[in-house]
């Protein structure tokens, strides 16, 4: 695709503004560009199943986020499935970075990987345009990594792609670890160590019950408040104030101000009453919440011929009805039809 001028769309009016009805505004999209995966990690794929989702053309994509874009989504983060396996990824990213928002600024572009290509995708990512990269590792112990990845020689390719990042200023950069008790937990110190020798920070995740096979229960998630006081019993840690109040993780620095970790724990500390989320699921339907027992086909809308104005109706209509809250561990929780890998994390 040729590069031209920053693309501000006419129908963008600084007064939209998406909102649901519980009086949150909607600013953050996170859209699946395919829900293959190169991995096989034990807490999150069975290891049988492979893509269950078609994916959109990239043009396709590009229709469908302009269109959150108009109505005041500020920040596009891709995942997947594993994003980086996505052909014409570059394009798309190329494209995301000269779309303006109706501030008339440039989105805050991210994505999440499992980082197996980035050590050569990293210098061509940021030179598209996209800000950062948070990666995901499960341990810092390299035969615990593979056991989980399920991939021999992860770690190493892992480590170099996470080391390409940084040197290719796709910063901050942030690692993503979910913790599973029995699984990987004995790496907590291990990891605050690791957030300070690679310079990046490093955010633990409370394991959801979204896998695709039946491994939740509320024993198996390592809470906030063990994280917290395992890591400060080796490095003395001091919280850190939210940059926003959307922000996800709690954040902690270490005493000499070396490294960060975060924690995120939608389990034992929900923070659904400042989300400010809407996913796009590789085949283009949207998810207004993980735990969503409903989905809402925004990309069947398009093929049937809507117009742009109908569509944003829709989305519009769509984010209205956002759930309150996730209702994890209570009697009658049900799990989504899709595990996270098939959701878009
Ligand atoms: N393949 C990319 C990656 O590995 O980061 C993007 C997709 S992956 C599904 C996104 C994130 O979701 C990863 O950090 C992964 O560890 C996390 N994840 C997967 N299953 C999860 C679960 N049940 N609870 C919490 N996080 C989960």
């Amino acid at each position: 695709m040729a590069a031209a001028s920053p693309i501000a769309s006419p129908a963008a009016t600084p007064s939209a503004r998406l909102t649901d009805s519980h009086g949150r505004v909607i600013h953050d999209l996170r859209v699946s560009i395919t829900d293959r995966c190169n991995y096989k990690c034990v807490y999150c794929r069975t290891g049988e199943l492979g893509a269950q989702y078609p994916e959109l053309a990239i043009e396709e994509y590009l229709r469908l986020i302009r269109l959150f874009v108009d109505l005041g989504i500020t920040k596009v983060r891709l995942t997947g499935g594993e994003p980086l396996l996505r052909h014409g990824l570059l394009d798309l990213v190329r494209e995301l970075a000269r779309m303006r928002t109706i501030e008339g600024g440039p989105l805050e572009l991210a994505l999440t990987t499992n980082g197996h290509l980035l050590d050569s995708l990293a210098g061509p990512l940021k030179a598209a345009g996209l800000n950062r990269v948070t990666v995901s590792m499960d341990a810092v112990d390299e035969a615990t990594f593979e056991r989980i990845t399920r991939v021999p020689g992860s770690f190493r390719t892992v480590l170099e792609g996470v080391r390409a990042a940084r040197a290719a200023g796709l910063t901050p950069l942030k690692i993503n670890c979910v913790l599973l008790r029995g699984f990987n937990d004995d790496q907590v110190e291990g990891f605050a160590r690791f957030a300070r020798q690679e310079d990046v920070a490093v955010r633990f995740i409370e394991f959801m019950p979204l896998e695709e096979g039946r491994l939740w229960t509320p024993a198996i998630v390592v809470p906030l408040r063990e994280i917290v006081a395992r890591i400060g019993r080796v490095l003395p840690l001091v919280e850190l104030p939210a940059r926003e109040p959307s922000e996800t993780a709690r954040r902690y620095g270490f005493g000499d101000g070396r490294g960060e970790i975060g924690i995120i724990a939608p389990v034992t500390e929900a923070f659904c009453g400042a989300c400010s989320r809407v996913r796009l699921t590789s085949d283009g339907k949207i998810r207004t919440c993980l735990f969503s027992q409903v989905e809402h086909d925004l990309y069947g809308r398009m093929r049937a011929g809507e117009d742009d104005e109908e569509l944003r109706a829709y989305i519009v209509r769509t984010v209205q009805g956002k759930e309150a809250r996730h209702h994890i561990g209570e009697p009658g929780f049900l799990k989504p039809s899709r595990s996270m890998v098939h959701i878009g994390g």
